[in-house]
């Protein structure tokens, strides 16, 4: 997703995710190009939110070409990147240095670590007791090291461009919820909600013992890196104006809905018996019917929600949570409009189904034909 903000002769961007393999090519490439974005301009950040395929391997094309010499057209360049990381060093002796000023690595010694299973599987059965019974976190089948193998390429390759990595957040040097974390680039506002720090720090546990077992296989002699899945997304808000002007769009990642209510009272933004209202709702993890309830979408309303997926037949979002979109939008008697990459799915066709649009207050709009990408305006020009 590109966020695109500041005046409209100078504007600036944002990009939040690069989505699986190919979408680069097919859609970011072609949208650059259509806005003749090239390395004269820059994103302002790039937001990797966790570390998982479908996000990070369209990442991973664009920083191919954006070091490439041979390529008349090069992406912009990037002012820094946003990433939930471990740090650590592997030295010559094969021992592991884990940077003295990160906080989230303070006192996860070895003990611990030992503790940390115990720790995830405590975290889990909580997680399986809640209303959330999920494939969202297919611990530790879904946890794998394929994706932390390539949040490791992502960091190094990052590293290797001499990006800057969280500035924004110095001195922490990470995202989470607790920190407070605001950000004003030009004309727009980003607060962070999530993750928290409970989360964050067990997937690093979890991250911990990987580099290990990598270092005592002599798989890694180096490096430093990242870990993140789901769960712990760095999701955000952003807006910009105030009063009855005042735009507001959340940023989800794959995180949870829970998460997201528990972020923004964390941050001052949502009291009980509150709503939440934004323009945009970018549907948490591609819109899975796990990662939210009917009770977060009577919290968060949305004017427009937007699911971002890759157009498998059974694939997100799912006609459960479009349900309960549609569901609240019509007890709340507000007209929404869902936005959907690919629109002849079988889950919209599910929902088109049990939920008529004559019956009920949304609308559903997709890519238009022969174009890759959809724009959404909120502020006139
Ligand atoms: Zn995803």
């Amino acid at each position: 997703m590109v966020l695109e903000f500041g005046k409209p002769l100078d504007p600036k961007y944002i990009l939040i995710d690069g989505g699986p393999d190919g979408v680069f090519v097919e859609i970011l490439d072609k949208f650059l190009k259509e806005k003749e974005l090239t390395d004269s301009n820059s994103f302002e950040v790039m937001v990797l939110t966790h570390v998982d395929e479908d996000h990070v391997l369209g990442l991973m094309d664009y920083l191919k070409d954006y070091e490439s010499n041979i390529q008349s057209f090069r992406p912009p360049r990037i002012k820094e990147v946003w990433h939930n990381y471990l740090e650590y060093e592997v030295n010559s002796t094969g021992t592991i240095d884990y940077s003295a000023d990160s906080t989230r690595t303070r006192g996860l010694d070895d003990n611990n670590l030992q503790n940390s299973f115990v720790d995830f599987w405590n975290d889990f059965n909580e997680f399986n007791n809640s209303k959330y019974n999920s494939s969202e976190i297919r611990f530790p089948s879904n946890f794998t090291s394929k994706s932390i193998q390539q949040g490791d390429d992502f960091r190094r390759r990052i590293e290797e461009l001499k990006i800057p990595i969280n500035t924004s957040f110095h001195p922490e040097n990470e995202i989470i919820v607790e920190n407070h974390p605001t950000v004003d680039i030009e004309d727009i506002k980003i607060e962070i909600i999530g993750p928290s720090k409970k989360i964050l720090d067990l997937l690093i546990k979890k991250w911990k013992k990987w580099v290990k077992k990598r270092v005592a296989d002599r798989i890694i002699t180096r490096g430093r890196d990242a870990r993140i899945p789901n769960r712990s997304s760095i999701m955000f808000l952003v807006s910009s104006g105030s009063g009855d002007d005042e735009k507001r769009i959340l940023f989800t990642g794959d995180g949870r809905g829970d998460y997201i209510i528990s972020g923004l009272k964390e941050r001052g933004l949502l009291s009980e018996n509150e709503y939440f209202f934004v323009d945009i709702l970018k549907l948490p993890h591609h819109g899975s019917e796990y990662n939210v309830t009917p009770e977060f979408f009577d919290v968060v309303r949305a004017t427009h929600y937007v699911a971002s997926g890759n157009g498998g037949q059974h694939a997100n979002p799912n006609s459960k949570t479009l349900k309960m979109i549609a569901d609240a939008a019509k007890a709340q008697e507000r007209n929404v409009t869902i936005w959907v990459t690919y629109d002849d799915t079988d889950q919209i066709n599910i929902f088109r189904d049990i939920c008529p649009e004559e019956d009920y207050t949304y609308k559903i709009k997709t890519v238009d034909s022969g174009k890759t990408f959809f724009t959404l305006e909120l502020l006139g020009n």
